[in-house]
């Protein structure tokens, strides 16, 4: 039982830090409102370029502003 909670938890540990380098290496994502069908100059959601920074790299964002 222990042997399969540690996998788990290695499994998801190893599942978030790819996720992390993910995100550093690709900081920007497509936007999900606009850009499957072409910029949209008047998409809220990314300002009409298209594109919008990850989850993830918000998250590193916020991180390195509060540690400073
Ligand atoms: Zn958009």
């Amino acid at each position: 039982m222990i042997a399969a909670v540690a996998l788990l938890v290695a499994c998801a540990f190893t599942i978030t830090v790819c996720y992390i380098g993910f995100c550093l290496v690709f900081p920007w994502g497509t936007c999900v409102r606009c850009a499957p069908g072409g910029k949209n100059r008047t998409c809220r959601a990314c300002n009409g370029t298209g594109m919008r920074p990850r989850l993830g790299w918000q998250l590193y964002v916020y991180l390195r502003r509060l540690y400073r």
